[in-house]
Parts: structure tokens; C-alpha cells; sequence
């Protein structure tokens, strides 16, 4: 675990905004104002399944509110990668945590263990809240989040709303088909762009071309890093030292995310796509460059000016910062 030590004066009301990975668990403490009075992060514990994953939240919470200035905290917020039941805060899968394969009741779990009202939603639901109240969504009403992390996420914000949809499905772009009858995805379908771009089945295939004997430096960086995943900050590394295998693993991602962005875009006609995600907001906006890019040819704008595609202005932050928001709206509501 590392911590960020207090850099500000108590407020009266502090929140915990905390951010469930399929690496990591980042916990963000703010005042009233959301200014991140403290952090503190964690590994998501491999094995357990979900009981483990609440323990680890306990503790990483309990260590930033130590380091903020803070004793307690009003209420908790908290994004999840997978589908939350909004009126029982219950998880029924997290397809990329390992061993969460049933329903659990997370929001119940965490208010017995922290003993303070938490608020439970999709991961990057939650991010796009705090893009959306704090970050590089706020002068747009109507926004496409996809969040580029082990798998592919998205939101979608209408009229200023977060939208949950019929089966609290909505904007789970990463399922949409890129490539029908293409290659099998997590979710067990074909073709999905979570099967090219998300950071997990990049692994895959990284790992099956260099067994075959392909030449790259992404292993050799992960394990002089003292990892045991390719993390968003190996492949980065591995694209700036011009690996070739990182490359073409990008260019596949940006050529499969091209025309179901640009799809979602001629559907839904918004004011803007935000990328995110571990993936997403370590690459930035050259990487939102590229997907606007391979967009273009697939858009429907009539020679005006083509939709804006940003970078998540909260960088590694907005999951956490939104779960800070979260918590504030519904202790409120
Ligand atoms: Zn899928």
C-alpha cells in the first residue's frame, strides 16, 4: 500500500471516493469540495473472490482516512467493473476481478464493515459522475465515455443524466461487435471490442506470439518493474521504447475501436467521447488522437465539425474522485 500524506486543513464533511480495479484499489478522502485531501491504493487481492476484495477496500479506506485530516467520513462511494443493482447495491458478476463469478451483496457488506451509507455503480459510470462534475466533461450535456482499462467499459450522460437503462446495461460498449464472428471475448461472444482493446486480452495475445518465440521487450519490462501483469504502465513504456509487438497490439485496439465509436457517435449524435481507463488516461490524448482518427471515416457529420474526442481530464483519478461525488449525492438525495 502507499499513501499520500494530508496537504490540507480538516473540513467538516469529509467522503471516501474509492475505485475498484481489476489491478487496483485507489481511495481517494475529500472535503465537501472534492479536493482530494488524501489518497492511498492497493492491489485488488487475486484469489478470495469478493469477501477478500472488501477486506483490502476496509483497509486501504481506513489508511487515507488516517493520512487525511479527517477522523471519519460522512459516506463512501464506490465504482465496481460490473453490473450493480441500483435499488440493493448488489454485484452480480466482475467478470475481470478473479473469483467474484456470483452476485454479492457489496453496498450491505461495506456499510456493516465501515459503518457509514455507501453508495454502489458501475465503474465507469462512476468515473464519468466526476468527468462530469470535475473534470473535462463538464461544459457537455450529452456524453460517450469508454473507458479503455483490462477490459472495455463505457457511460453514457444525456441531458446532463447518467443513464442506467432497462437492464442497467447501458453504454457497455465494450461488448458491442467489432468484428462479427471475429475473435472470442470474455464475455464468451465473438468479435467484441473488448477482445482487441481491452488490456487483458492484449496480455493474451502478447503472451501466446512471444511463447511462439516473437521478440519484445513487454516481459522484460513487466518483470524489471516487478509485476506479473502488462500493466497500462508496461505497454506505455514498451510503445515508447518502439516495441513492435506493443505497436501492433495499440493499432489493432484503435482500428477496432474506429467504427463502433463512430457507430455509437451516428446513433446517439453527442456533444462529445471522453476516453479513459488505466489504458486510456496513461496513453492520453495522443492515444484519443488516434481513435478520433480511425472514427473519422465511419462518421456522419456533413463536412461540419466532427464530434470532440477527449482525454478523461481526471486522469487515473476519476473513478475515485466520481466515487467522492457519488457518495455526496446520494447521502443528499
Ligand atoms: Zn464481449
Amino acid at each position: 500500500m502507499t499513501a499520500v500524506p494530508a496537504r490540507r486543513p480538516a473540513a467538516a464533511v469529509a467522503y471516501a471516493g474509492v475505485d475498484l480495479g481489476a489491478t487496483k484499489i485507489e481511495v481517494v478522502i475529500t472535503g465537501s469540495d472534492f479536493a482530494p485531501v488524501a489518497q492511498a491504493r492497493t492491489a485488488t487481492p487475486s484469489r478470495g473472490g469478493p469477501a477478500a476484495v472488501v477486506v483490502a477496500i476496509k483497509a486501504v479506506v481506513d489508511e487515507a482516512i488516517e493520512a487525511s485530516p479527517h477522523r471519519r467520513i460522512a459516506a463512501l462511494g464506490i465504482g465496481v467493473p460490473g453490473q450493480v443493482d441500483e435499488a440493493t447495491g448488489a454485484v452480480s458478476k466482475s467478470p475481470n476481478i478473479r473469483g467474484w463469478t456470483a452476485s454479492f451483496p457489496l453496498r450491505e457488506q461495506l456499510q456493516k464493515d465501515l459503518g457509514v451509507p455507501a453508495a454502489v455503480d458501475n465503474d465507469v459510470r462512476v468515473a464519468l459522475l466526476g468527468e462530469h462534475r470535475l473534470g473535462a466533461a463538464q461544459p457537455f450535456r450529452d456524453v460517450l465515455a469508454v473507458w479503455f482499462g483490462t477490459g472495455v467499459g463505457g457511460a453514457l450522460l444525456l441531458d446532463g443524466v447518467i443513464r442506467r437503462g432497462r437492464l442497467s446495461a447501458c453504454g457497455e460498449i465494450g461488448h458491442a461487435c467489432a468484428a462479427p464472428g471475429g475473435r472470442r471475448c470474455s464475455c464468451g461472444r465473438r468479435g467484441c471490442l473488448e477482445a482487441y482493446a481491452g488490456r487483458g486480452s492484449m496480455e493474451r495475445r502478447a503472451r501466446e506470439r512471444v511463447e511462439k518465440g516473437e521478440k519484445s521487450s513487454l516481459f522484460t519490462l513487466m518483470k524489471r518493474s516487478g509485476r506479473t501483469r502488462l500493466t497500462s504502465g508496461v505497454i506505455a513504456k514498451a510503445l515508447d521504447e518502439g516495441d513492435r509487438l506493443a505497436n501492433e497490439l495499440i493499432n489493432e485496439a484503435v482500428r477496432a475501436a474506429g467504427p463502433v465509436l463512430a457507430s455509437a457517435v451516428n446513433i446517439l449524435d453527442v456533444d462529445a467521447v471522453l476516453i479513459g481507463g488505466g489504458l486510456g488516461s496513461r496513453l492520453g490524448q495522443p492515444f484519443a488522437r488516434r481513435v478520433h482518427r480511425s472514427m473519422q471515416p465511419h462518421l456522419l457529420h456533413d463536412g461540419r465539425e466532427s464530434v470532440p474526442v477527449l482525454a478523461a481530464g481526471l486522469g487515473d483519478l476519476s473513478g475515485a474522485l466520481g466515487g467522492a461525488v457519488l457518495a455526496a449525492e446520494r447521502a443528499s438525495a
